[in-house]
């Protein structure tokens, strides 16, 4: 089951089409997707996360200037460049699982919301609201479905403890390898 998974994973990773979804910085190639985040920062930083690179850049600076190209360029070098992306689900193939996984669960999620999320592939709320990272619109169908299975099983159980794992295991019998083979795609966290 492992291997079957991690097989598809890497087809998946080798066989994606360069069609960027994100912001394009005009020197880069065109494989590379990168989002430029301006914040209230003195200096630059850049990090890989389940939507690509991101680059944060004070406020003031632009981000075709000379400095930031430089430290985009190295960030790049240093980091490696993030695999193309290409969504194979919508957003509206998120709710769908969602839903089908709630009645199978037999759990009603108060809210769920799909958006751009920077550390973490989902969450979910002591209120009942789940987030999913939009990004998981681009990984492989089975993972999805393991984010969108441990969110709807915190409804239930609000931590990671013995009977979180139990109903995990109940839910998706290898929800474990699952994880991994997200772990391995990017640095997303799942919560
Ligand atoms: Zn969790």
């Amino acid at each position: 089951m492992r291997s079957n998974i991690l097989r598809r994973l890497a087809g998946y990773v080798r066989g994606r089409s360069a069609r960027p979804h994100y912001a394009i910085m005009p020197p880069m190639p065109d494989q590379i997707s990168i989002r430029i985040h301006h914040q209230k920062r003195r200096g630059m930083a850049m990090k890989r996360t389940p939507v690509g690179l991101v680059v944060f850049l004070p406020k003031w600076m632009r981000s075709d200037s000379p400095q930031a190209q430089a430290f985009i360029a190295e960030g790049i070098h240093k980091l490696g460049a993030p695999p193309p992306r290409e969504e194979t689900l919508t957003a509206g193939d998120l709710r769908r699982m969602v839903n089908v996984w709630a009645q199978v669960l037999n759990v009603q999620p108060a809210r769920v919301q799909i958006r751009t999320m920077y550390r973490k592939w989902g969450s979910c709320s002591s209120k009942g609201t789940i987030c999913l990272n939009s990004a998981l619109c681009s990984v492989p169908e089975e993972l999805a479905e393991y984010v969108v299975v441990h969110e709807l099983v915190h409804l239930t159980h609000f931590n990671h403890g013995r009977e979180f794992k139990a109903a995990m295991t109940r839910a998706l019998p290898d929800w474990r390898e699952r994880e991994l083979a997200l772990t391995a795609l990017l640095d997303g966290r799942v919560d």
